[in-house]
């Protein structure tokens, strides 16, 4: 029976992964991989994350099974920095653990497509992940652009997509900083789209997955803020993976805004259900220490001065590609300090993106995504002169 499977092309990251660790020119440079980076190239565990990990295994002393919810405590600890002071919005939102974002995104759509969701609109680029899952799960991805050529959003197409959509429709939007393009709406464009999904009905999904690592905490969530307060329903898929630098302990949480409390309840049971149905339970270990963190005044101090620094490091890369743009004609790398979070797309086409990995050992991803926390004070200025270079 399993020979009627068709084999299915490998990851083209994983496959440039591969690549960069064949390459033995010392001066190579990784673009590729979407982890954060300090100005040495490491990707360490936060200090928060360590203290917190020492006191759970002083204290932990069972590792019996939650419950499909995973860790309650995390779950309520993260509230108020998504949502504000009135974390539950009047008892009308709730949520559970996930496996990282993704578990999130997953749990999300298929909770939606339980109650009748088809179709979800999305623009375009965005994380690969969420063509796949919705295509895994049977929904259709209805695109529209996500960005105009000039580096800004491209709200016209959003806000027409919004009012095009047919009866139980969704609209999957980023929360902050956008991957690939780092391209985020403005706070006026927030309230633009908050208005159009109240006056369509439209269900959103927010994928919030770098909280904090685009202009701060609370500024990274406003957008979310304003469509919540306008909306009737909604659903969050959230990661603690970047902001918490947890990335293999897949951390991530789920959301559910409701009209009221009642309602609340019978869709936390269906997300109950199908969590139970496809992992059963979250791993522990990662949520388990961002409670700890978030529950403990220093650590949480600790946290929030390692995002910051996380945080001025890749805008202060951003600035130094951007007064570079004079050297890559055509790059529009101006744009980029008005952009958020780990990533940029640059322009630049296929030969050009070969010849920056063949002449320069210089690895992105073939859409031309760039990790902005790649680069530091020891190789922004190759960049620069490669990209120069082919560009001339
Ligand atoms: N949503 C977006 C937009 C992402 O970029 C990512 C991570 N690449 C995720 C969700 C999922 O993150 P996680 O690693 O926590 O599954």
């Amino acid at each position: 029976m399993l020979e009627k499977l068709q084999s299915q092309p490998a990851d083209a990251l994983l496959a440039l992964i591969k690549m960069y660790a064949d390459d033995e020119r010392e001066d190579k440079i990784d673009l590729g991989v979407g982890v954060y980076r300090t100005g040495e190239g490491a990707t360490p565990v936060f200090s928060a994350i360590k203290g917190a990990e020492t006191r759970l295994l002083e204290q932990q002393d069972s590792k019996s099974y939650l419950g499909p919810e995973g860790d309650m405590g995390f779950v309520q600890a993260l509230m108020p920095y998504v949502f504000g002071e009135d974390a539950t919005m009047g008892g009308r939102i709730a949520g559970m653990q996930t496996p990282g974002g993704t578990g999130a995104v997953r749990l999300a759509l298929a909770l939606a497509q339980r109650a009748g969701a088809e179709r979800v609109h999305l623009g375009l680029p965005s994380w690969p992940n969420h063509v796949q899952i919705l295509e895994d799960l049977g929904m259709e991805a209805v695109p529209f652009d996500h960005a105009n050529a000039d580096g800004s959003a491209n709200l016209a197409a959003l806000i027409a997509a919004i009012d095009g959509a047919a009866p139980g429709d969704m609209v999957l939007l980023h929360g902050c900083c956008h991957n690939p393009t780092g391209i985020d709406y403005t706070p006026e464009d927030w309230d633009v789209i908050a208005q159009a999904l109240e006056r369509n009905g439209v269900l959103p999904l927010l994928d919030i997955a770098y909280q904090g690592l685009g202009r701060g905490l609370d500024e990274d969530v406003a957008g979310v803020r304003s469509v919540l307060a306008a909306v009737p329903e909604a659903l969050i898929a959230y990661s603690c993976d970047k902001n918490f630098g947890l990335y293999r302990d897949r951390v991530g949480a789920f959301y559910v805004m409701a009209q009221d409390g009642g309602t609340l309840d019978t869709i936390l049971s269906n997300a109950n259900a199908l969590a139970r149905a496809t992992w059963s339970m979250p791993p522990d270990h990662g949520a388990a220490a961002v409670r700890i963190a978030l529950r403990d005044p220093d650590l949480t101090r600790e946290w929030r001065t390692e995002l910051d620094g996380m945080r001025d490091r890749m805008r202060d890369v951003r600035r130094q590609l951007a007064v570079a743009d004079s050297d890559a004609p055509g790059l529009n790398l101006a744009a980029l300090t008005e952009q958020n979070g780990l990533f940029a797309v640059l322009p630049l086409d296929r030969g050009q993106i070969a010849a920056l990995r063949e002449e320069h050992a210089i690895y992105m991803a073939g859409s031309g995504r760039i990790n902005i926390a790649g680069l530091h004070v020891g190789n922004i200025g190759k960049f620069i002169a490669a990209l120069a270079d082919v560009t001339q």
